[in-house]
């Protein structure tokens, strides 16, 4: 018997990308408000029509969104803060006055924080809610709207919406009043909504509550219980429409009894992330209720494996009826790029191994069908070696010993022998890496790639730049100085590129918020160094000066968070491989000269997971060591940096310590440096850089400023251990802003000393 099928969402930025780009001329007043809403139907319509024309059962509608979900809900329940609605702009404008900030003749305002969603590399708008805020169901119901957008085009869809409950759990308050304040209202505006999508026709609404599978305490598990009591009771009292609750990137081992009697009519659990959800379905799973069973990655590019999430669903039907089960993508599909067909460049052979959401599509129907033939080629695909492991990196491997990854001497000493080698001022001064990136400078680098310019000339622009800003640097009064990156794109890309094992795409983007996309690079095989990949520019930077020039790298962990990992093999190996790479690039550093080596970590925390009891046995017991790995044989006298972006590691400042660099520079000027408290208490020994100022925005910092923040940051930290220094790299700001920011952060370095 052929299951049903369901998809928890779409991409939704267009194949091409058009959302972006559309967005991009509305905003800068080239194209009209409804040219941009007729883009946003067209890429609905596309969507649809991909997932009636795979057969899926159950289509999802207001999965699209023009910025992001959260806010089309903050706006669905009227839930926007008055400084926006005071802006009195059109509804399309007003929306993104709150995602993007507005700033013209109805008044400046900024836009609302960004967070990243779950441990996806996708970020969210954190709705905020005052005390002022009256939650009611918005009269442009964006859910039915696109409901009867798809039903008009013959397609019978799912409205899904983000749930009361984490919707509230994730909103800022601003006042007093808290989630528990709201729920109320929220009850009353949904059971509206589904009225409405009752009497419209829809059979089902899906309320999203992905905060389920986060850790869930005992007054949370009360709320939404309370919620979806009374949202259950007032639907069924009003409407026939039937109520699925879908969770994803997890399981949900903290609700599940109160999920399973709570009288759903359908239950969406993830068998991917949730490592716990086959356990909680043996323990007992609600009768005449639907189970949507997430079997095929949402997150993922590669195929799914047939045989083994066949072996998963056997077991699942040992306690759920088959006629009860419906074969659902594990998460949103907007966390892949639309379709393989779109990559011209790649091989057959690579790309067979691959699925995007389109190719997803196709794998669910084949599998909840038991397609003999799809089942067949698809166990072929998983028995042959996929790649040839490498013989060299499986040997390095298995031959690391414990002592690879502690470095010797210890802190203390180290820090003394290099205290006395370089002899730096109290308060050294120094940048994250990163000079601006005007337009020229990415000019030649595209020239380059386009092969309109030779090496020589490539080089040559380079090598300018660099002496520049090291002149530049010299003038200013830095103590340790940067080459400027000049020949980098991004931080992961510029190595991955030139590491064996990492393959390109030309269109795989994902959706990061709004307009941005990325386009993450693949682990494919094992990954090593082909040859060194900073030396050469890092020696040059060395040459124009006497003052000590930081080589800069990417460390492991951030290399393999921004790409898309490998599955036939760990992540913690996968990490080690990385490492391993860029130890290659450490000691050769150090063999040509360069004293002090930073090795960036921007994107440490953000794969820290989603529940606490996680975060040593799943993550951290192996990404420290890789990192430790990298730069563990240095010599004593070598300095040691790592740079990381967000500063909220007041949980993890441990760990952080025992990453075992001599100096770390982080993002602390947007945080109410909150992180020193953290830094005091845990006694941390290495050297801190917190930044000094924002580089997010190009106002310059005065001198009083900043030497106000060394002065509090000298409450909390030791005077020897102060490093002075922005908060991250300067590569989106202009030649002007930087110039004059290094000046005065000199300048006040200078004074305190
Ligand atoms: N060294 C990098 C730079 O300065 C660090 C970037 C980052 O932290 N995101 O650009
Ligand atoms: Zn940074």
């Amino acid at each position: 018997m052929a299951l049903k099928t369901s998809v928890i969402g779409f991409p939704r930025i267009g194949k091409n990308r058009e959302l972006k780009f559309e967005s991009e001329k509305f905003f800068k007043g080239q194209i009209t408000a409804e040219e941009l809403e007729k883009t946003g139907a067209e890429i609905r319509s596309y969507g649809w029509k991909k997932q009636a024309e795979a057969g899926i059962s159950f289509i999802p509608s207001n999965d699209f969104s023009f910025y992001d979900n959260m806010l089309d809900t903050a706006f669905l329940l009227g839930a926007i803060p008055e400084r926006y609605k005071a802006l009195s702009l059109s509804p399309l404008e007003t929306y993104f006055a709150v995602s993007h900030g507005y700033q013209g003749e109805a008044g400046d305002v900024k836009a609302l924080p960004m967070k990243k969603w779950f441990n996806t590399n996708y970020h969210y708008i954190v709705p905020e809610i005052s005390d002022e805020t009256k939650i009611a169901l918005s009269e442009k119901n964006k859910v039915l709207s696109e409901f009867n957008e798809a039903k008009s085009q013959g397609i019978k869809t799912v409205p899904s919406l983000i749930g009361a409950y984490t919707f509230l759990t994730l909103a800022n308050y601003t006042g007093s009043k808290k989630a528990g304040d709201f729920s109320e209202e929220a009850v009353n505006a949904l059971a509206l909504l589904a009225k409405s999508l009752g009497e419209a026709g829809a059979e089902w609404i899906t309320f999203a509550e992905p905060a389920l599978v986060l850790d869930v305490s005992d007054s949370q598990k009360a709320l939404f219980t309370s919620i979806y009591k009374k949202l259950i009771s007032k639907i069924r009292a009003q409407s026939k429409i039937k109520i699925a609750l879908q969770t994803y990137f997890g399981d949900v081992r903290d609700v599940y009894e109160e999920i399973s009697s709570l009288g759903f009519d359908a239950i969406g659990l993830d068998f991917v992330e949730g490592k716990k959800s086959l356990e909680l379905v043996k323990s007992g799973f609600p009768k005449n209720t639907l189970l949507l069973a997430g079997l095929v990655n949402g997150k993922n590019i590669w195929r799914t494996n047939f045989e083994k999430q066949a072996a998963l669903l056997a077991e699942i039907k040992k306690y759920v009826s088959e006629e009860n089960i419906v074969i659902s993508s594990s998460c949103s599909l907007l966390h892949v790029p639309y379709t393989t067909q779109a990559e011209e460049k790649l091989s057959c052979d690579i790309k067979k191994h691959f699925a995007f959401a389109e190719e997803k599509l196709v794998e669910l129907g084949q599998f909840a069908a038991g397609d003999e033939k799809a089942f067949e080629e698809n166990k072929k695909l998983f028995s042959i070696e996929r790649v040839y492991r490498t013989p060299g990196v499986q040997k390095a491997l298995s031959e690391l010993k414990e002592q690879d990854f502690v470095r010797k001497p210890n802190f203390e000493v180290r820090e003394k022998i290099q205290h006395e080698a370089f002899k730096l001022p109290l308060f050294p001064t120094t940048t994250i890496g990163s000079f601006p990136q005007t337009k020229e400078v990415r000019a030649n680098r595209a020239a380059y790639k386009k092969g309109s310019i030779s090496k020589d000339q490539y080089v040559a622009f380079n090598q300018k730049k660099i002496a520049e800003c090291i002149a530049l640097q010299e003038k200013l009064g830095l103590d340790v100085l940067v080459h400027g990156e000049f020949e980098r794109n991004d931080m992961v890309e510029y190595f991955g590129s030139q590491l064996y094992g990492y393959i390109f795409t030309q269109n795989a983007w994902v959706q990061s918020y709004g307009t941005r996309c990325v386009k993450p690079p693949v682990i494919w095989s094992d990954v090593s160094r082909r040859e060194p990949m900073t030396v050469e520019w890092s020696v040059f930077a060395q040459k124009q000066t006497k003052k000590i020039v930081k080589g800069m790298l990417t460390g492991p962990v951030t290399i393999l968070n921004w790409s898309f990992p490998r599955e036939d093999i760990s992540l913690k190996e996968q990490a080690q491989q990385i490492a391993l790479a860029i130890r290659d690039e450490v000691l050769d550093l150090e063999k040509n000269g360069i004293k002090i080596i930073q090795i960036d970590e921007a994107a440490l925390r953000e794969k820290l997971p989603l529940r606490r009891s996680d975060w040593h046995k799943e993550y951290l017991d192996w990404a420290i060591p890789a990192f430790r790995l990298v730069h563990a044989k240095v010599k004593p006298e070598t300095q040691i940096h790592t740079h990381m972006c967000y500063s909220e590691f007041n949980d993890i400042i441990r760990d952080i310590d025992a990453m075992d660099a001599d100096v770390i520079t982080f993002e602390a000027s947007r945080a109410d440096l909150k992180i020193l408290d953290a830094l005091k208490e845990a006694n941390f020994r290495t050297e801190v850089g917190p930044g000094v100022y924002d580089i997010h925005s190009a106002r310059v910092p005065s001198v009083e400023e900043i030497r106000s923040a060394l002065e509090k940051m000298l409450e909390k930290v030791q005077k020897e251990k102060l490093w002075v220094n922005p908060d991250c790299g300067l590569k989106t700001r202009g030649d002007e802003e930087t110039e004059k920011s290094l000046a005065n952060l000199v300048e006040a370095a200078r004074q305190l000393r």
